[in-house]
């Protein structure tokens, strides 16, 4: 097989590797940081909702209070009535009657007042509990990505003079041709797949499967997506070509 090829599939190995390795130490941050934002999230909606229930309190405080007063009155003016003591007893039974009706309605007020008050503490529970479990998985993210990142500060470390070395091995053109591709976000290196490139299912010419899969010397790059062709297979293996 062509020198350059095996050199070039050395450094696609390794620059695969270590883009695994920043994907993954960046997904670990991502996870710290989208929990945190929930949390925060979590305790404004928690201060508002606190704000809400202390608002609804103090209604519910002053409606209990209208209630005492028109309940007070409705009964004082009914003994009067009952006993006889009104002055005008017209008068005192249509204020009775008035009486019970702002009683009534205020009870009522109050209530619902006291539902929304409830509800209102319920939605709050309900946050606690959501705002522990948010504590629970910030905790969980923060060690993952704290037993991780060693690891993988360690392997990116091993391996960058790797890369140095494999990336020198390759021709400056071909190289260049392959920091192209992977710019572009293009696997650099495939396989022929049934003679159709594994990444973006370009069938191969005759003669590049031909030279591909005899390990000739030509380089052949795939005519869909430009990548560098590797090696030639018939059937696609269950797990991933670079298992080692
Ligand atoms: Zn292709």
């Amino acid at each position: 097989m062509n020198q350059t090829l095996l050199d070039l599939h050395d450094l696609y190995r390794v620059d695969f590797e270590m883009d695994a390795l920043k994907a993954e130490a960046a997904a670990l941050a991502e996870a710290v940081r989208t929990q945190q934002a929930r949390n925060a999230e979590m305790d404004a909606a928690a201060v508002a909702l606190d704000a809400a229930i202390q608002a609804a309190r103090h209604a519910e405080g002053l409606l209990a209070r209208k209630v005492d007063d028109y309940v007070q009155k409705r009964d004082r003016t009914r003994a009067l009535i009952d006993e006889g003591r009104a002055p005008d007893f017209a008068l005192a039974q249509h204020q009775l009657e008035s009486l019970i009706a702002l009683a009534d309605d205020n009870e009522t007020l109050l209530l619902e007042q006291m539902e929304r008050r409830e509800k209102l503490e319920a939605d709050r529970e309900t946050l606690k509990a959501r705002r522990y479990e948010g504590n629970l998985r910030l905790e969980n993210a923060r060690s993952k990505q704290g037993t991780r990142r060693a690891e993988i500060s360690e392997r990116y470390g091993a391996l960058k003079p790797v890369q140095a070395e494999r990336a020198a091995a390759v021709p400056a053109h071909t190289r260049s041709r392959y920091n192209d591709l992977r710019t572009k976000g293009v696997t650099p290196v495939v396989d022929l797949i049934d003679g159709v490139c594994e990444s973006c299912h370009m069938e191969a010419p005759p003669q590049a499967l031909v030279d591909v899969s005899g390990g000739a010397d030509r380089l052949h790059n795939c005519r869909g997506c430009g990548a560098f062709l590797y090696e030639a297979r018939e059937t696609p293996p269950p797990e991933d070509e670079d298992g080692d």
